[in-house]
């Protein structure tokens, strides 16, 4: 599948697609990530052809279906469990699309068997829609795509409606479909755990736009701007809006009341004449520690316990700091050695292996410590 400079208004005005491009390699999975409203469902659609494009192009196996109908794309999208027959059992309704295509029934009989095994529905066959549960008729739906040979499978958040274990299974059994069906598929989601854990590759997308194309831990360790960073990752990377003082070669972070030396080349990286107010440190709540509030550092900063969460293996400490929420992940031993009462002092411990530093006006990624822009893999 190749998508060059897609575009959509709709009727009312609405941009809902603004020139997208991004290419699934064949036996791919790939996943159009991004917030509610962004486009997705209707890059979907404009991919199986239910809307008219405005502008680009729609390339499937090499054959240009920008203009052609829905029915000569070859596309498998899988709609909600509503879109179920009622009058229909399972099995009829799994092998509704196969009919269509007058497939042979020993062969019909033998994938909707193979595609009832994977998602966990043989038991069900017999039944009808209405006699199954909300997670399995979403399975049959799934399945109903699956059965078909297509040659690319479209999937709107097709897991997003069942209970947070079954999501969980899912993910994986999604995997396993993918690899075992040999399927290209393009997923859309608006959760990041499912795109980080099921994709060879993320299109992040945000109002119609293309935001950073890349792989999973590529986009997690390298985002391109303070909107990737901050979506990717739970909890969500810390954005602290700092001032940086100094002259090339030592270059402070002011961060509340305390100042903090920057990772070392900073300064000369950023040259002379910025200016250098205008800058927004990123930091993710597993890369920051909690300290004790006596301790004293050129690395520690003093805050506020806010609110603590307790996940069980880990815990989630929310501290004010100079007017504004900061989230440390800590582990459960590192908690117990400081305080957790609301409004009681803490500190918070910086590495600076892990910062990264965003544009405040455009957002764009400036520096980061770590992992290099180059991006060698
Ligand atoms: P997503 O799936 O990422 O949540 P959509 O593609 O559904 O986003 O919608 C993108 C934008 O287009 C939104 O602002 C939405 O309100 C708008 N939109 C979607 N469908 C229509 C429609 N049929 N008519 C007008 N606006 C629409
Ligand atoms: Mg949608």
């Amino acid at each position: 599948l190749i998508l060059s400079d897609l575009a959509k208004t709709y009727k009312d005005g609405t941009e809902a697609v603004r020139g997208i491009s991004f290419e699934v390699a064949d036996k791919e999975a790939v996943f159009l990530l991004g917030p509610s409203g962004a486009g997705k469902t209707t890059t979907l659609r404009l991919i199986a052809g239910l809307e008219d494009a405005d502008g680009g192009s729609v390339h499937i196996s090499g054959r240009d279906l920008t203009r052609a109908a829905p029915r000569d794309r070859n596309v498998a999208m899988v709609y909600d469990k509503h879109s179920l027959f009622p009058h229909l059992t399972v099995y009829e309704n799994l092998a509704y699309p196969l009919r269509i295509r007058r497939l042979a029934r020993a062969e019909e009989k033998q994938r909707i068997d193979a595609v009832a095994s994977v998602l966990q529905i043989e038991e069900q066959l017999a039944k009808m829609p209405a006699q199954l549960s909300g997670g399995q008729q979403q399975r049959v739906a799934i399945g109903r795509a699956l059965v078909r040979d297509a040659d690319i499978f479209l999937l709107d958040e097709p897991i997003s409606h069942l209970d947070a274990k079954l999501r969980a299974r899912m993910r994986v059994e999604f995997k396993r479909l993918q690899h075992d069906f040999d399927a290209t598929m393009l997923y859309v989601s608006h959760d990041q755990l499912e795109a980080m854990t099921m994709a060879d590759r993320i299109v992040l997308i945000d109002k119609g736009k293309v935001v950073q194309i890349d792989r999973p831990q590529d986009i997690f360790d390298r985002p391109r701007s303070m909107f990737a960073a901050t979506f990717i990752g739970e909890p969500a990377m810390n954005t602290i809006p700092v001032k940086l003082t100094g002259t090339n070669g030592t270059l402070w972070l002011e961060i509340g009341t305390s100042l903090v030396p920057a990772p070392e080349g900073w300064g000369a990286r950023l040259g002379g004449g910025h200016e250098l107010e205008s800058f927004v440190l990123g930091v993710r709540p597993q890369h920051l520690q909690v300290a004790d509030p006596t301790m004293r550092a050129d690395d520690v900063v003093h805050g506020e316990v806010y609110a603590v969460e307790t996940l069980g293996s880990r815990v989630v400490f929310d501290i004010e700091l100079g007017g504004q929420i900061v989230r440390v992940m800590s582990s459960v031993d590192e908690a117990r050695k400081v305080p957790h009462a609301i409004g009681a002092a803490i500190s918070i411990r910086l590495d600076s292996d892990f910062f990264y530093l965003f544009d405040k006006a455009s957002g764009e990624t400036r520096l980061q410590a770590k992992f290099t822009e180059a991006g060698a893999h």
